[in-house]
């Protein structure tokens, strides 16, 4: 199972091989294991952005609200939705994922009147923690974040997040897998330990969705957020959406409320009243061209079937760690991930004494495409939809050449902008 031809046969075996040919591949030898920070693109987005510039805006002009626009944020909403184990009334897209997130913590706080905490992890995407602080500051300083420190920087400290949860516990949030090492939490536990003591749940699902099947209603899920330009391929900075539990929709107020959100809007009444539906929840006017760009990529991922994403996604991890296991631990790269493929999402991070100069080595001479995550992560995501087994096999002997042969020598101390 250590060669090539092995890798070849899992790829005749792959029932989601076709999948790759609906992908814009311009160079075939490039290994794009970048896919969980910028998904590739669809060749289908690239004729939805045509026809929307020359079409929808070009031709139809401001008639394209009444054409499909308006509705947008629901329509691609609901698909999200079928990945997410949501109703599609639970779930809209809207703003930014750290955007959402400031939206719904300080819903969440208001609601939580007498409650003080917003506890989390030290392992949570640092966008999230400063929104989170700022949030509490704005709301009078009588809040604070309480952040649980994993004991490895690799699980999830979930017995030590339970035990700190109590009476004063307004939100638990958390990444649902985490942005470093890939620890993935168990939703359904967390959210029973924070009903218990009648905290509300938050989860950020940006690197968790579009990688494995998420059930939100099946696990009691509060609120969620989450990105689409990683997984779902919807294009840099495309919009986030944000998921309410039905029950709660009527209680939480947007604190950034706006025409978008407000019921009837096009009445321009002077006062605000909230939309009845998941729309209380938008702000402005949402940007309809990259939002457009979303839709494509959505429906390959529910023609795929997300549970065989999710397969497909286990067994290439399992195959990289075997390989790993074979070829790259003899040569110090560490294993940052837990072991367990079902403590995992769908990235391994692997360490390295010159895991840096190793990153820019990868990219500048080898043709690979990673990502680095401080201090010593080279994060490689797996993207089942075009992602090869032969792949896999190429990045880890490039992985191996950079230090066999001493390629990554020359990047020590070198600085660069976007990592
Ligand atoms: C990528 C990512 C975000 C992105 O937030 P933006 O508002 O789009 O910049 C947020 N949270 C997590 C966990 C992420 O991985």
């Amino acid at each position: 199972m250590f060669d090539q031809t092995y890798a070849q046969k899992l790829d005749v075996q792959d029932p989601l091989s076709s999948y790759r040919d609906q992908f814009e591949i311009t160079d075939p030898d490039l290994i794009y294991v970048d896919g969980n920070s910028l998904g590739r693109m669809p060749k289908a987005t690239a004729k939805t952005a045509q026809d929307l510039v020359q079409n929808q805006w070009g031709n139809r002009l401001i008639r394209g609200w009444n054409e499909g626009w308006i509705e947008a944020p629901d329509r691609i909403g609901a698909k999200i939705a079928k990945l997410i184990g949501a109703d599609p009334s639970e779930v809209i897209m809207a703003d930014s994922t750290t955007i959402n997130l400031f939206k719904l913590a300080v819903a969440a706080l208001r609601f939580q009147q007498g409650r003080t905490d917003i506890v989390t992890d030290n392992l949570n995407f640092p966008s999230d923690l400063y929104a989170l602080t700022e949030a509490c500051d704005l709301l009078g300083g009588q809040h604070q974040v309480e952040m649980i420190a994993s004991a490895d920087d690799i699980l999830g400290p979930e017995d030590a997040l339970e035990a700190r949860l109590d009476e004063r516990t307004a939100l638990l949030t958390l990444c649902h897998v985490v942005f470093k090492s890939g620890y993935r939490y168990d939703l359904a536990r967390m959210n029973d330990a924070a009903h218990k003591v009648g905290a509300l749940t938050l989860w950020d699902l940006s690197h968790s969705v579009g990688a494995m099947p998420i059930d939100l209603n099946g696990t009691n899920t509060d609120l969620a957020i989450g990105c689409t330009y990683k997984y779902l391929n919807g294009g840099p900075g495309a919009p986030a959406f944000l998921y309410v539990r039905k029950g709660l929709q009527e209680k939480l107020r947007n604190p950034i409320g706006g025409w978008m959100g407000r019921k009837d809007m096009f009445s321009f009444a002077l006062d605000f009243e909230p939309d009845d539906s998941i729309r209380r929840f938008l702000t402005g006017t949402p940007s309809i061209l990259s939002l457009s760009l979303v839709e494509p990529s959505l429906d390959l991922f529910l023609a795929a079937g997300i549970d065989n994403i999710w397969r497909k996604s286990v067994q290439q991890s399992e195959y990289l760690q075997q390989l790993w296991h074979h070829y790259l631990a003899p040569l110090g790269y560490r294993f940052n991930s837990p072991e367990n493929s079902q403590q995992r999402g769908s990235h391994i991070s692997l360490g390295h004494e010159h895991a840096f100069a190793i990153d820019q080595a990868l990219i500048h001479e080898l043709n690979v495409i990673p990502d680095f995550r401080p201090p010593d992560n080279i994060r490689l995501g797996i993207t089942p939809l075009y992602t090869r087994f032969v792949d896999i096999y190429q990045l880890v002997m490039r992985l191996r050449e950079a230090v066999v042969e001493n390629v990554y020598t020359k990047y020590e101390g070198v600085k660069v902008k976007v990592t």
